[in-house]
């Protein structure tokens, strides 16, 4: 009988946030090892997956439980974290036994704090333990940073096909089908073409124009015989590493013709259409002006530069700062990540006075403290819930204690911990409905459309600042390769020199 390894090693990193992911932020979400990989998280998220698609093989086969190792998007994992993956996943994959191949799941833009390609290291890492031949399968977010170390390290790979993330677990199942062929003879001949852009989150839906039909095309190619596994990678564009950019990566069964004209076309297809998915820029204020004159409610205000899922603080001010200073009928609900605030509320106690600078200490570039004085709702030892929707499924999601806080018109909800700001969970799991309010923040770009898009009177995306802006140019980039538009202005995408580069 087969025995198939499955590993989790998953992070999302955003390089301009200053605070570090380290050991304890994986061992928050919870580590796997061995058989509690299948025990404990056998119906989270592409382990789920993984586990379906195997059930589904003709011959038997045994999921073999190795790592899972997950955190929160945030800043680069430090060093010693990643002498910790390498040292579980030596001993983790000693104690499997004999493997007959692997599946791992993967995020593609988790970065070390000196290492650009944590993805490429650790497939490098997980070859030199299994050795040259052994059938290696990962999966990805569609915002995968893809390098030519991981197209080599691994057989093949394949990819989300939506934003909002709403399929880990079919990516899961299509992962282990790709494994399942390579063992019925399939030999993974990957085709790699980059483009020389990047766009922010607020525009790239899946599920609607421009990039629905390019979408299901692309699926439709997947479903072709030849070919293995098809993928529009848009980049997490808060990486500042060398060939940052789109990049199609096309899997064939040994047809790299096919692979090179199926990825190339549906670059061609990309290209154009980058201008619709530039965000119109409105500011702090005209945001809520947008917000105030909305007729019903919520108007629910994406702050999409301080996003916690896109590797952000989830501290910033800019927003809070403008609406204490309105007057807002129905009031507004806001979150942020600060546990020198969340330990001052718990120490006032419920009702108590609560005077304190809160935000602009995680990222604190874009941000600074702002002195706000209120008063001490609501408590909570433990804000956690399980997420299903975008960013996870069957996750379970600890924002560390709580505390719930009214200055002015603005309740504000202090965490100890980032988690998804795309649900509306987020405030529920403390007892706080968004719809009781004229104005909702989300701190997302783009997947919290799925939960809220249905009762949301209006959309708003502002912008501030903050170290996920799609106002690219107010960021520090300096190692990336230009020209990259939109920094740049290109004539010919194809004439771009570096996206050749392997
Ligand atoms: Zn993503």
């Amino acid at each position: 009988m087969k025995r198939i390894g499955i590993i989790q090693i998953l992070q999302e990193t955003n390089c301009f946030n200053p605070v570090l992911t380290v050991r304890g932020d994986f061992e928050n979400f919870g580590v796997g090892t061995g058989r509690e990989v299948l025990t404990q998280y056998g119906e989270v998220g592409e382990i789920g997956g993984f586990i379906e698609g195997l059930k589904t093989w003709s011959e038997p086969v045994e999921p073999v439980g190795v790592l899972r190792l997950q955190a929160w998007s945030g800043g680069p994992a430090a060093q010693d974290t990643m002498d910790w993956f390498l040292a579980m996943l030596t001993e983790q994959l000693g104690k499997a036994g004999r493997l007959d191949g692997l599946l791992i799941a993967l995020h593609g833009a988790m970065m070390g704090a000196d290492e650009p390609d944590m993805e490429g290291w650790l497939l490098e890492k997980i070859r030199g333990l299994v050795g040259p031949d052994l059938p290696v399968v990962a999966s990805l977010d569609l915002h995968a940073y893809i390098t030519g170390r991981m197209v080599r390290c691994a057989s093949a790979m394949v990819a989300y096909l939506t934003f909002p993330h709403m399929d880990q677990r079919e990516t899961g199942v299509r992962a282990a089908n790709v494994l399942r062929r390579i063992f019925a003879g399939a030999r993974p001949v990957s085709s790699l073409v980059r483009l020389p852009m990047i766009t922010g989150g607020e525009l790239q839906s899946t599920f609607v124009p421009p990039l629905a039909p390019i979408f299901q095309r692309l699926e439709e190619a997947e479903h072709r015989k030849e070919v293995l596994s098809a993928a529009i990678l848009m980049t997490q564009a808060y990486l500042d590493v060398p060939k940052l950019g789109w990049a199609v990566l096309i899997v064939t069964d040994n047809r790299p013709e096919l692979g090179s004209q199926l990825a190339d076309g549906f670059a061609a297809q990309c290209w154009p259409i980058r201008e619709q998915l530039m965000m119109q820029f409105l500011e702090a204020p005209a945001c809520l002006d947008r917000a105030l004159a909305c007729q019903g409610q919520p108007a629910v205000i994406a702050d999409g530069a301080d996003a916690t899922n896109s590797g952000g603080g989830g501290d910033s001010v800019h927003l809070l700062r403008e609406m204490i200073g309105r007057s807002i009928p129905g009031g507004a609900l806001t979150i942020m990540v600060d546990p020198q605030a969340v330990a001052h509320a718990h120490g006032a106690g419920a009702g108590g006075a609560f005077a304190f600078a809160v935000g602009g200490k995680r990222d604190h570039v874009f941000s600074q403290p702002l002195k706000i004085e209120g008063k001490v709702g609501s408590l909570h030892e433990k804000a956690g819930y399980l997420l299903t929707g975008h960013g996870g499924n069957n996750l379970k999601i600890d924002m560390g204690r709580a505390a719930v806080v009214q200055v002015a018109d603005v309740t504000l909800l202090l965490v100890e911990r980032p988690g998804p700001g795309s649900t509306p969970l987020m405030y529920r799991c403390v007892g706080l409905e968004p719809k009781d309010f004229k104005i909702v923040i989300v701190k997302s770009p783009q997947g919290f459309r799925a939960e809220f898009g249905p009762f949301a009177a209006d959309i708003i995306l502002s912008d501030c600042p903050g170290c996920a802006s799609s106002r690219f140019a107010s960021l520090p980039y300096r190692k990336i390769n230009r020209p990259l538009w939109p920094l740049d202005q290109i004539g010919d995408w194809r004439e771009v020199a570096w996206i050749r580069q392997n």
